[in-house]
C-alpha cells in the first residue's frame, strides 16, 4: 500500500517572518495527522528556521532545488550537503519553472537526482508536457524522455526511495486542473515507465504525486484516482487553511 504524500512548493513566495508563522499554523494543524507525508518547501533563506519549527512534528522539510557539485564557484547555488545539515528530507527537482526559466534539462535533473540519493535525501521528481505538447499528441514521447533521462544510472534501490510528481505544466498556476481522468491516465502511463525500468514492484511501491491548480475543491477527486498518490501544491500550499483541506482529502482518501 503506497501513503499519500502532500506537498507544499512556497516557491519564492514568503519572507523568513511570513514562513515562521505558516510554518507554525501547519506543525498545528497537522497534530493529529497519522497516514499522510506532510511536507513543506520553504525558501533556501527560510529553510533553516522552519527545520527548527518543524522539528519532532508531523511535517517535514524539502528544498525548491540543490546544485549536483559539492561545492564551489557557483554563484547563487546551495549544495546538498548544505540542505541536509539543516534537516531536509526531500528535493524538488525538475520542475517546470526549473526547465522553463532556469536551463533545467533531464540531463540536469539526472545529475541532481543522483546526488540527491547519493546523499541519503529523497528527490521529487517533476515531469509533465506543456499544452502544444499534449496537443501534439506528444504526452507520452515527452513523459517517456522525461522519466527515462530522469533515472538514467539510477539503481533499482535508490529509485525506491524517489517521489514523482506528475504536473501538466498548463495547469501549475493557471487555476485549469487537470480532469480526474487526465491526470489518472497520465499518471498511469508514468507507472507504466517506472515498471519498464525496474519492474512491476518497484512501480507498484513508488509514489507518483499529481501537481497543477490541486485545490481543495478538486483534490477529493483527483486524490481517488489508483495511481495518483498526493499532491506537490502550489499556490494552495501558501495559506494553512486550503492546504491542511487537501491534507485532509488525502488523509480520508
Ligand atoms: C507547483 O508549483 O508545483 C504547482 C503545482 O503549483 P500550483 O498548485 O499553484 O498550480
Amino acid at each position: 500500500m503506497r501513503s499519500y504524500i502532500i506537498a507544499g512548493n512556497w516557491k519564492m513566495n514568503k519572507t523568513v517572518a511570513e514562513s515562521i508563522a505558516l510554518a507554525k499554523e501547519i506543525v498545528a494543524k497537522t497534530k493529529g495527522i497519522s497516514k499522510t507525508e506532510v511536507v513543506i518547501a520553504p525558501t533556501y533563506l527560510a529553510a533553516a528556521k522552519v527545520a527548527d519549527i518543524i522539528k519532532g512534528s508531523n511535517v517535514k522539510l524539502a528544498v525548491q532545488d540543490i546544485h549536483w557539485k559539492d561545492q564551489g564557484a557557483y554563484t547563487g547555488k546551495v549544495s546538498v550537503d548544505m540542505v541536509k545539515e539543516i534537516g531536509a528530507e526531500y528535493v524538488i527537482i525538475g520542475h517546470s519553472e526549473q526547465r522553463q526559466y532556469f536551463h533545467e534539462t533531464d540531463e540536469t535533473v539526472n545529475l541532481k537526482a543522483k546526488k540527491v540519493l547519493s546523499a541519503g535525501l529523497k528527490p521529487i521528481i517533476c515531469v509533465g508536457e506543456t499544452l502544444d505538447e499534449r496537443k501534439g499528441g506528444k504526452l507520452e514521447s515527452v513523459l517517456t524522455a522525461q522519466v527515462d533521462g530522469a533515472y538514467k544510472d539510477i539503481s533499482k534501490e535508490d529509485a525506491l526511495k524517489t517521489v514523482i510528481a506528475y504536473e501538466p505544466v498548463w495547469a501549475i498556476g493557471t487555476g485549469v486542473v487537470a480532469t480526474d481522468e487526465q491526470a489518472q491516465e497520465a499518471q498511469k502511463y508514468v507507472r507504466s515507465l517506472v515498471a519498464k525500468l525496474y519492474g512491476e514492484s518497484v512501480a507498484e511501491a513508488l509514489r507518483i504525486q499529481y501537481g497543477g491548480s490541486m485545490k481543495p475543491d478538486n483534490a477529493a477527486g483527483l486524490l481517488s484516482q489508483k495511481d495518483i498518490d498526493g499532491g506537490l501544491i502550489g499556490g494552495a500550499a501558501l495559506k494553512s487553511d486550503s492546504f491542511f483541506s487537501i491534507i485532509e482529502a488525502a488523509e480520508k482518501s
